[in-house]
């Protein structure tokens, strides 16, 4: 069965073969025309919502400011009536009834239509109201107010109330100026309210003197005669345009509606009568109505403003946003998804492949496992389950036991290959060393020591024919690839021949000990490396002896030895190591040690050198204490110097320091003398007092001479009566002093029973290139001259 056939899709519709790249891309595009649907509609809504938002707004301010018009047209009208019913206005009237009305609305004036004739009577009836400078005025080219003219007719303000801190224009003539007088007419015509067209008003604070004057006439309350003759007086409310609309609207920058009144009375150029401060923002939306104030109608225009726009904008933009990241998350979503599982999809076939190729490969180790298991003769290699029942057992196990494989997988034990006394006791062993029972069957499986993990132990195995076989087994558990354990191998080497040879080695061994226990003196063998290093590599206990050093102190550091060796001697032995191991020749040595016991010995060394294949050398040999023999080779040889009747040297001692003293003086210079004498007519004593007085005189006098003598000197009897001293370090005048010295010894003092004993004496010193011979032969003519001579004196050194 394939593994595709087996795989669900990707979120149930996506082919797994598709490219993740393509899922992503398919996926942003859906996204983004979804996206586009979405905040095309949405722009829709938000445009109708608008529109009837502005819509509703607009027609709002419409009808405030259609409410503001009838408002003001109401108001007038109210004052126009009060004046119209009464008979008479008085000035206080006027304020009590205008003063609540001063709303919206700059101020109130009522002027009155005064004729040519009556205004004399006119300005004069003014003045007694109080009105101390009351007078008929007119504005002038340069908008001030003065005098007024003389005309038939005027419309003069006689009352007025204003907000105007500018106070009011009374006595102003409305009749001087075109615009109100056009405005009058109107009213007149009509016999209603008439509006003025804009006009800069007069006495109004500059920020609100643009506006509109609203007239009304005032006729008589007889309505017969009102037909037919003109008004007597006008009401007036002088309307900011400012103030009427902008008044109890929201600040500029937070209005959300731009509105703007035209003044359409005018018929080629449409005046901007209002306009509010916040500009209308760029936006489509827009209304236009015309609402009546009076006789006119003024075109206002609402635009939505910067705030309207504001307090409305689209949400699209975040929309589009917002789809546009959700259409990427959602595509890269999809991108990690596929391709994960793409990728997943790869890895497992990649696996199955390398498992497949591992199976291969186990089979071909297994096979080669078990070949190698068969060719490992020499070793029986046994595997058993948990129970102890065998399931590997080798062709190397088969030849040690004698069973073959067949006969003891699935059948035998490892238990039953043991010799069963030898399990019983171990498992005791065991038992008391844990504290708890480990029974016979897992006797060889429990290791003996914690610390030492796997340790091999001998152990006797039982043939198919009964026989033994001592094998050392390596018992270790098998575990599986989860760590558990299924199992053991044993693997086991016949130690027979081993334990033969080791054996053997033992009584080799102990017969080399007993035999160097009983050889006095130690044998050893040390060996020298290529580099000059020493090393001990064997030492018999005797060789404590030697040294006194422990042997195993010697194995450590063979350098020890030359701590013991006597510092006069360790030169002469090192260098004829060096010699023995440069020529190969036999070494032998005799030389002194200094032991911290025994002191000074004498030890004699022998060895035989063998080369070693890495450069070294390595001495087999033998070293004795030869003391008690130096001790006697001392003796003999001091026997061998010395003149047995005297005790003091004899000629041949003579000769031997004659020899190296002649030798020392010809290497390096320097004195040396000699000093013979001979007893005077010695054969004369001898023959007086016999032989033994004769003995005894030669004694003394070797007594008396030796007396003198320095412990350098060497004194020694040549033979018969003849005496020689031989003095290193001495010239010839100083050996004639000497002479003269012994001479006088000898002579001053008689021997008991001989009496004085005299003797001749003759001297010589060492000359440069002279030999022993002629020295000695000058030192006898001396003897000889003083004989001659009459004995008993020194003679002096012969030429
Ligand atoms: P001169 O003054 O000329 O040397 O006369 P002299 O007698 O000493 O000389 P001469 O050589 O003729 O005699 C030496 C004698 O010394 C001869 C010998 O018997 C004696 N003599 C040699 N050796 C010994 C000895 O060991 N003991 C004794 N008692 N006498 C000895
Ligand atoms: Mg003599
Ligand atoms: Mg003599």
């Amino acid at each position: 069965m394939s593994l595709h056939a087996v795989r669900p899709k990707i979120l149930g519709f996506i082919s797994e073969d598709v490219s993740a790249w393509l899922v992503a891309l398919l996926v942003l595009l859906v996204g983004g025309v979804l996206t586009g649907l979405l905040a095309w509609s949405t722009l829709n809504l938000f445009h109708h919502q608008l529109r009837q938002r502005f819509q509703l707004l607009a027609s709002e301010r419409y009808s405030r400011i259609e409410e503001r018009f009838q408002d003001q047209e109401q108001r007038l009208d109210g004052l126009r009536r009060f004046f119209a019913n009464s008979d008479s206005v008085s000035r206080a009237e006027f304020d009590g009834y205008t003063k609540p009305l001063l709303y919206r609305t700059q101020a109130y004036s009522y002027a009155e239509r005064v004729s040519r004739d009556q205004r004399a009577a006119f300005e004069q009836r003014a003045r007694d109201e109080g009105l101390s400078s009351f007078a008929l005025r007119e504005l002038d080219a340069a908008g001030q107010l003065k005098l007024a003219g003389e005309r038939d007719e005027y419309v003069v303000v006689l009352y007025s109330q204003t907000q105007s801190k500018l106070g009011s224009p009374l006595g102003y003539d409305l009749l001087a100026q075109p615009l109100r007088r056009a405005t009058l007419e109107r009213a007149n015509q009509h016999g209603g309210m008439a509006v003025s067209q804009p006009m800069t008003l007069v006495s109004i604070e500059p920020a609100y003197a643009r506006g509109v004057l609203l007239v009304a006439p005032v006729m008589q309350r007889n309505s017969q005669e009102a037909q037919a003759t003109k008004p007597y007086g006008y009401v007036m409310a002088v309307i900011s345009m400012r103030q009427l609309l902008a008044d109890g609207l929201p600040e500029a920058n937070r209005d959300s509606l731009s509105v703007r009144i035209l003044d359409l009375s005018t018929n080629d150029q449409h005046e901007v009568l209002f306009e509010s401060p916040n500009p209308p923002a760029v936006s489509d939306l827009s209304a236009t109505r015309l609402l009546r104030l009076a006789d006119h109608d003024y075109q206002v225009d609402i635009q939505p403003s910067e705030a309207f726009v504001q307090a409305n904008h689209s949400s699209v933009s975040s929309l589009v946003v917002l789809g546009g990241l959700l259409s990427i998350l959602l595509s890269a979503l999809l991108y990690v998804l596929v391709s994960q599982r793409q990728r997943a999809l790869k890895m497992v076939e990649l696996r199955t492949q390398e498992l497949r190729e591992r199976e291969q490969e186990l089979r071909g180790t297994h096979g080669q496992l078990r070949g190698v298991l068969n060719a490992a003769t020499q070793v029986a290699i046994i595997a058993t389950d948990l129970r102890g029942v065998i399931s590997t057992f080798n062709a190397g196990a088969e030849q040690m036991l004698g069973y073959t494989s067949a006969e003891v997988v699935g059948h035998m034990t490892l238990e039953n290959l043991h010799l069963p006394r030898e399990l019983v006791a171990r498992a005791a062993e065991l038992s008391t060393r844990y504290g708890k029972p480990v029974p016979t069957c897992q006797a060889m499986l429990v290791e003996g020591d914690l610390e030492s993990d796997h340790e091999a132990r001998e152990w006797t195995l039982v043939r198919s024919d009964g026989s033994h076989l001592m094998v050392n087994m390596l018992a270790t558990p098998v575990l599986d690839e989860q760590g558990l354990w299924v199992g053991h191998l044993a693997v086991c080497i016949d130690i027979t021949e081993r334990k033969r040879v080791h054996e053997a080695l033992a009584a080799r061994d102990l017969l080399l000990k007993k035999l160097s226990a009983h050889v006095p003196g130690g044998i050893y063998q040390f060996k020298m490396e290529f580099d000059g290093r020493f090393s001990v590599i064997y030492a018999s206990d005797g060789i404590r002896e030697i040294y006194e050093l422990e042997p195993d102190v010697l194995l450590m550091n063979a350098e020890s030895i030359f701590t013991r060796i006597h510092p006069q001697d360790t030169t002469r032995v090192r260098a004829s190591i060096k010699a023995s191991a440069d020529n190969l020749s036999p070494w032998r040595e005799e030389y002194r040690v200094q032991l911290p016991l025994r002191g000074l010995r004498w030890v004699r060394g022998e060895a035989t050198p063998e080369e070693l294949p890495g450069g070294g050398v390595l001495w087999h040999g033998y070293i004795s204490d030869i003391s008690d023999m130096k001790r006697v080779e001392e003796e003999l040889r001091a026997l061998s110097v010395t003149d047995s009747l005297t005790g003091i040297h004899n000629r041949r001692y003579f000769q031997e320091r004659l020899t190296s003293e002649m030798a020392r003086v010809e290497r390096g210079g320097g004195d040396l003398s000699v000093i013979m004498l001979d007893i005077d007519h010695f054969k004369r004593i001898n023959d007086l007092h016999g032989h033994a007085v004769g003995d005894r005189v030669l004694r003394i006098v070797c007594e008396r001479i030796g007396h003198r003598l320095r412990r350098t000197d060497v004194f020694c009897r040549l033979g018969g009566e003849e005496f020689m001293v031989l003095c290193p370090d001495i010239s010839g005048e100083h050996a004639h002093v000497l002479a003269q010295q012994l001479w006088q010894g000898l002579r001053s003092t008689p021997i008991d029973g001989v009496g004085t004993v005299t003797a001749s004496f003759g001297i010589a010193s060492w000359r440069v290139g002279e030999g022993a011979d002629a020295l000695l032969l000058r030192a006898d003519s001396g003897v000889y001259a003083a004989k001659q001579a009459g004995r008993d004196r020194v003679e002096g050194e012969m030429t």
